[in-house]
């Protein structure tokens, strides 16, 4: 589908009958359900089913409205609809609009939990042409919150080929690893915080930090920023009420990695295509 998308705060008046409704409950979305995808409303579809409490406009995707919505907390999804868990629905709705799902999910959360300032506790009306909320007594402006998260794939020359650090998180299952990741401090570069978290969770130091790219991860409102990096030195020393396990892995001995959805296996996927020829994968044919 055309996904272009075309971001705006004021809205063009009322929402149309045919806008794509990004209606939450919580923070689970209101699909029509199929077998093996789902469907998302427009505001016509959505019309008989939860009362929208409050609604922001988001702009328009190929020219299509988009609003999001928030259902009361007790809202009965319409016959042949559901609230569904968004990170389950990845694959299961077209990609532009999972994305916008992101985002509206981000937006509603940020407007019903700022219909009062933050400062002295009056309530907030939003700022015309601006996504934000300024405080009517003493001028306190709101935006919708944001956490920058770095996330690393470290690689290291060995003897069968390059291989990379894969850690499994506490409370992570069995055969499930990741990436090192953690949240940026206040006051800290991008960097600062790549290397931090290394040495936090595996210490380890590094080299060769380079800008990977990003992903907006609205669970419940990161913003992951994936960078590679080389190993420096240091010996794997784990950071026990994080990281279970962590261990350095060639493609033919990976254990579970996450799934497509995450910037993490783009990493790991960048990594594998990357790799000299005579480490990939031979046809069957050539053998
Ligand atoms: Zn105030």
């Amino acid at each position: 589908m055309d996904s272009t998308f075309v971001p705006a705060v004021d809205p063009p008046g009322e929402p149309s009958g045919d806008a794509w409704w990004f209606v939450f409950r919580d923070r689970d979305l209101l699909v029509r359900e199929a077998t093996d995808s789902a469907e998302l409303p427009t505001r016509a579809d959505a019309g008989t089913g939860p009362v929208a409490v409050r609604w922001q406009y988001l702009g328009s995707l190929a020219g299509r409205e988009c609003w999001s919505a928030e259902a009361a907390a007790d809202a009965e999804a319409p016959a042949g609809m559901g609230f569904r868990p968004l990170r389950g629905l990845y694959g299961q709705v077209p990609e532009p609009l999972f994305a916008l799902a992101g985002r509206a999910v981000q937006i509603v959360e940020w407007d019903r939990t700022h219909q009062f300032c933050g400062g002295c506790g009056a309530p907030t009306v939003a700022v015309e042409g601006e996504r934000a909320k300024r405080c009517l007594r003493c001028g306190l402006t709101s935006y919708p919150r944001l956490s920058p998260a770095v996330i690393v794939l470290i690689r290291r020359e060995a003897a069968e080929g390059p291989e990379i650090l894969l850690v499994r998180g506490q409370g992570f299952p069995e055969r499930f690893y990741g990436l090192v990741a953690g949240f940026v401090e206040p006051g800290e570069s991008l960097e600062e915080a790549v290397r931090r978290e290394t040495v936090e969770e595996v210490g380890l130091t590094l080299t060769d930090i380079r800008y990977f790219g990003s992903q907006p991860w609205p669970y419940p409102h990161a913003l992951m920023i994936g960078f590679t990096a080389a190993y420096a030195g240091g010996d794997l020393r784990l950071e026990e009420r994080e990281v279970a396990d962590a261990g350095w892995f060639t493609p033919e001995h990976f254990p579970q990695i996450p799934p497509p959805l995450s910037i993490a296996r783009r990493l790991i996927d960048a990594f594998v295509a990357e790799r000299p020829p005579s480490l990939q994968p031979q046809p069957p044919s050539a053998r």
